[in-house]
């Protein structure tokens, strides 16, 4: 800052000249007008508004000036700094006018668009039918056992006492996988039910043993209203000592009172298995009409066609053989089992009437059976 001095003339002080004052005022506009962005706006804002801008130090200038010459040089830095600060709230509101109509177009939110295109799904009735099934022999201690989709012949044959030359492994049933020379001598086939992994539980555990095996399985069905080439089944095993067809019987009970309703009953009819012995085929009551529909031309059943029963699945007494291959001894251990198809359990419990719509994935089937937990 310059000394006090009575001769002093404003134009002597350099930072005082009009033409300096006039090029301060010249960069900062400049300055201003080139600033593109609200950031750089600031720091233009900063460098010659601020208390450091060559127009602040100016005017601390004046105050060294004789009386005389302050008047002028205030007006002159006035007027200069009035000039800036107008270009810069005039550039300030350009510049946030810019940015809000960026924005708006930026986060712009069309209201008109439907807000969910996507309908929510539901998992599938088969899903939550076998969860269900699940539950039922989990609360009496099952444990549940899964097993490969591609099964070794012997587990899914051999060792369930299909033999080699049952129709059951004809090509007419089954998928079999290709061996590595491009031949069907792989012994590895698609599994045709989840038996397999009931021999499996036998080789893996201790006994007794309680099981019950939900999946996937697979035959050389044509998809059509009650065909599909891959269907669910859920087969549950038990092994201990003593155990006996009242067993088999008491079990399937609990299951159909579970999931049907509490006076439901089964009952047993003979036939033939190769993995049970000896094997029954084994209906339940029709939940629809409870057996009134039988003989009862008024009240004709569809579900049952009036037969007042319903067939569920296969069951019987473990083959002995089946046991002894898997390394149980049959002198010592008995044991039931038990399967069926969940597609089947399904068309019959809700009135599904096209297996087709089981396997579509359209989700105006699956939504209306709502979302179990
Ligand atoms: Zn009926």
């Amino acid at each position: 800052m310059s000394a006090p001095n009575k001769s002093y003339d404003p134009v002597e002080v350099e930072a005082l000249k009009p033409e300096e004052i006039e090029r301060m005022q010249g960069e900062a506009l400049a300055a201003f007008a080139a600033a593109s962005s609200l950031d750089a706006l600031h720091e233009a804002k900063v460098a010659h508004t601020g208390p450091a801008s060559p127009l602040a130090l100016a005017n601390r200038e004046i105050g060294a000036l004789p009386p005389h010459a302050k008047a002028e040089a205030g007006k002159r830095v006035g007027m200069a700094r009035g000039a800036v600060n107008k270009a810069l709230a005039a550039r300030q509101g350009e510049l946030e006018a810019e940015r809000d109509a960026r924005v708006l177009v930026e986060e712009d939110v069309d209201v008109t668009l439907p807000h969910d295109r996507v309908p929510a799904g539901a998992r599938h009735p088969l899903t939550t039918l076998s969860e269900r099934i699940e539950d039922v022999f989990v609360a009496m201690g099952y444990e549940v056992a899964e097993g490969p989709e591609i099964e070794a012949e012997w587990f899914n044959f051999d060792a369930l006492n299909i033999g080699p030359d049952h129709p059951a492994r004809g090509e007419a049933d089954t998928f079999f996988v290709e061996g590595p020379d491009g031949t069907g001598e792989s012994g590895v086939v698609l599994r045709t039910h989840t038996s397999p992994v009931q021999i499996r539980s036998l080789l893996d555990r201790e006994l007794p043993v309680y099981v019950i095996c939900p999946g996937r399985v697979y035959r050389t069905d044509e998809l059509d209203a009650t065909h599909t080439p891959v269907f669910h089944q859920v087969e549950l095993l038990a092994v201990d000592e003593g155990l006996t067809m009242a067993d088999l019987k008491g079990t399937l009970d609990h299951m159909v009172q579970s999931l049907f309703g509490e006076d439901m009953k089964t009952r047993l009819r003979p036939n033939f298995f190769p993995f049970t012995e000896p094997s029954a085929e084994m209906d339940m009551v029709c939940y629809v009409c409870r057996g009134e529909s039988v003989g009862n031309p008024d009240r004709p059943c569809r579900t049952c066609s009036s037969e007042g029963w319903i067939e569920l699945g296969g069951c019987g007494m473990v083959n002995p053989r089946v046991l002894a291959a898997c390394g149980v001894d049959p002198e010592k251990y008995s044991g039931f089992a038990f399967g069926f198809g969940i597609e089947r359990m399904l068309m019959f419990r809700h009135n599904v009437e096209d297996m087709r719509d089981m396997v579509e994935g359209d989700v105006r089937f699956t939504r209306p059976f709502g979302m179990e937990i």
